[in-house]
């Protein structure tokens, strides 16, 4: 009997998930990495100071719902505590509210290219992606999301500033498009690069909770904070909804070291507004100069910028690794270059400079 039945199998969907790419790892230290959008800084003090506090406890669990850092958040944010859920990431956090919302057959939508985390995250949580093309700007084209909503439709992604293309929503945009969604169906916003947003009316999802039930808020410290190696994140959201993703959440997802440091780092919001006002200022120097060689961009309000490069995306980020810049390719789409210190920068808009001019005149942007 045993030996007659077949291997234990994956599920179909999960057999054929695209894998998630992490940027691209120096093996030297000469090499700059500018390819996982992090920030180029050393950890504030105040982190190193609380780690090492935090780390004599080790050997207990955590607080389950890190209860210091919610309230904390809800201080910053005000809303309740009640309202934030946070997780190991904003990722693991969005796994959670897809769990908890999605039934098979469920339609979760979003703009394309985005997130690379999306695809993977969706068809996990059982319900099926469905894309909208990014227009010409790489701009979410809202018009054709509210249009691709059909009965099925259980959740829209909307990610702003977009990952890899760079443009924001602007609030009006936003709430314009909430005015028309149904109220049956969830709309994450996920605002991981909301710090370095300079354009005009900037998206504040956390503002909008109150008109719209059907909205979630994402945020992480893994880009502004600079903790991307620690993996916190959370949700903000209506108080059912946030019962429901705390339900599907892992428990003690978040390990006591990044509570204690995201609870620092919380307390350093000087430092953050300063370093992020840096790196802002080296993005749109970075901007500039691209342009001045002939690149066309789209509008960059994360810390990164994008080269539609189409299929000469993988020789582009061959030819910078060559010279010690690890950026990160998207096949046959572009490259998407994150915002370093000022010498990476530099070294990028001098690789970048060399390959305008070697190819212009056949790249055709
Ligand atoms: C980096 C990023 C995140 C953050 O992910 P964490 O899991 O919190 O590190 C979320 N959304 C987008 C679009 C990102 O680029």
């Amino acid at each position: 009997m045993a030996s007659s039945r077949p291997p234990v199998s994956l599920r179909p969907e999960i057999a054929a998930l695209p894998s998630y790419v992490p940027g691209a790892r120096p093996a030297r230290r000469q090499v700059y990495k500018l390819s996982s959008n992090e920030l180029p800084f050393p950890p504030l003090p105040a982190v190193g100071a609380a780690l090492a506090d935090a780390g004599v406890d080790v050997n207990r669990y955590p607080d389950m719902y890190a209860t210091d850092l919610t309230s904390a958040l809800g201080d910053l944010l005000g809303v309740p505590a009640e309202k934030i859920v946070v997780g190991n990431g904003s990722v693991a956090v969005l796994a959670h509210v897809l769990e908890a919302v999605c039934r098979p057959g469920d339609e979760v939508l979003m703009a394309w290219r985005s997130f690379e985390a999306y695809p993977i995250a969706v068809p996990v949580a059982g319900a099926t992606p469905v894309m909208v093309p990014v227009d010409e700007d790489g701009r979410h084209d809202l018009d054709a999301m509210a249009r691709a909503i059909t009965p099925r439709t259980r959740v829209v992604l909307v990610c702003s500033p977009n990952n890899p293309t760079g443009p924001a929503l602007s609030q009006s945009e936003l709430r314009a498009f909430l005015q028309i969604v149904p109220r049956d169906v969830l709309v994450v916003l996920d605002e991981a690069y909301l710090e370095f947003v300079r354009r005009p009316d900037p998206t504040d999802g956390v503002a909008l909770l109150p008109e719209h039930k059907n909205l979630v808020v994402l945020r992480t410290f893994s880009k502004a904070y600079g903790l991307a190696g620690l993996r916190v994140g959370y949700a903000v959201a209506r108080r059912r909804l946030a019962a429901g993703f705390r339900a599907t959440s892992t428990p003690f997802g978040v390990n006591g070291l990044a509570q204690a440091a995201a609870l620092a780092a919380l307390t350093c919001q000087d430092l953050v507004a300063e370093r992020v006002g840096q790196v802002v200022a080296e993005r749109d120097r970075v901007r500039d100069a691209l342009t001045g060689q002939g690149w066309s961009i789209p509008d960059p309000q994360g810390n990164f910028v994008w080269l539609a490069l189409g299929r000469r995306a993988a020789g582009f980020a061959a030819a910078a690794r060559d010279r010690g810049v690890l950026v990160r390719p998207f096949e046959d789409e572009g490259v998407r270059v994150s915002i370093g210190e000022p010498e990476a920068n530099d070294l990028f808009l001098e690789i970048a400079g060399e390959w305008r001019r070697d190819h212009a005149a056949v790249a055709g942007d």
